[in-house]
């Protein structure tokens, strides 16, 4: 079998920068070290990760006495200020796209803008954009949620930053039709850009794709609907356990992704696995 490996499959800039912050924290203040929320959306690597001292806390728990990391997802202004007031140390690994995304929201909020967030409910990352808008907030998630906003003169669009492109596109059109005066930000990462449109490539050259990620992990999700609406059989595997071995040896050719929080060792074995079918 043909197996075709995405170059952009795996850890972006951002998870990565934050796991070597996190694990250089450790080998700095000794262990344990705490991170605030899951350091990344992949089970296995979190896994590892505490064999290493990096221990996950609940996003409301307690903070134990000890340096806390800031995910790369980012927090919102009032848990920065809790986490330095019980942590013994703080130390920032949110990634600067969605720094700079804070950075944004921030400076339209006080010249008195609303702003319009198209994101998931509830994912950190969009939880964090939220805190740092100081007027009307809004969240969407699609191009017809325009239509249910309040009139408003001065309001600002952006996105999380591993939304869909297309749907992106789709919503900052209409939100550009309602707010003639409106101004949509372009915040999509560019690492998950190029996932999705390889993805998309490979889909078209290959039988089916193997997308290796955390079942929980937005992007890597996002990969594999873009897989299944490309028409190609696709997988969403968080381990090279997971593999459908019989209905991946009848095919002839199998393209490999992975998404933003997955470990290029995880990404191998699964490769490894797929030589052998
Ligand atoms: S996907 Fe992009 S914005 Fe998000 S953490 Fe990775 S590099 Fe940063």
């Amino acid at each position: 079998m043909k197996i075709v490996l995405a170059n952009a499959a795996g850890f972006c800039m951002g998870v990565r920068m934050a796991v070597d912050i996190a694990l250089k924290t450790v080998a700095d203040e000794g262990k344990p070290v705490y991170t605030c929320g899951p350091l990344i959306h992949n089970p296995q690597e979190l896994e590892r990760l505490e064999r290493e001292g990096v221990i996950s806390l609940g996003d409301s728990e307690r903070i134990p006495a000890g340096p806390v990391v800031i995910r790369a997802h980012g927090v919102t202004p009032e848990t920065l200020e809790r986490l330095e007031r019980e942590a013994t140390l703080v130390v920032d690994a949110t990634c600067p796209k969605v720094s700079k995304i804070h950075d944004r929201i921030k400076e339209f909020s006080s010249a008195g803008y609303a702003v319009v967030i198209a994101g998931d409910e509830g994912h950190p990352e969009v939880v964090g954009l939220l805190g740092y808008a100081s007027g009307d907030a809004y969240l969407i998630n699609a191009p017809e949620d325009i239509d249910k906003l309040p009139d408003m003169e001065k309001v600002i669009l952006v996105a999380q930053t591993t939304q869909d492109e297309e749907n992106y596109d789709a919503i900052s059109e209409r939100f550009a039709e309602r707010f003639l005066k409106g101004e949509a930000l372009s915040t999509i990462c560019k690492a998950t850009h190029r996932r999705q449109e390889e993805v998309r490539r490979l889909a078209g050259e290959v039988e089916g794709v193997v997308v290796i990620g955390g079942k929980n992990s937005a992007n890597t999700r996002r990969l594999y609907e873009i897989a299944v609406e490309e028409g190609v059989k696709a997988w969403h595997v968080e381990k090279p356990e997971e593999l459908p071995i019989k209905e991946l040896g009848a095919l002839s050719s199998v393209g490999v992704t992975a998404g933003a929080s997955t470990r290029l060792w995880l990404i191998h074995e699964v490769v490894d696995v797929l030589e052998k079918i």
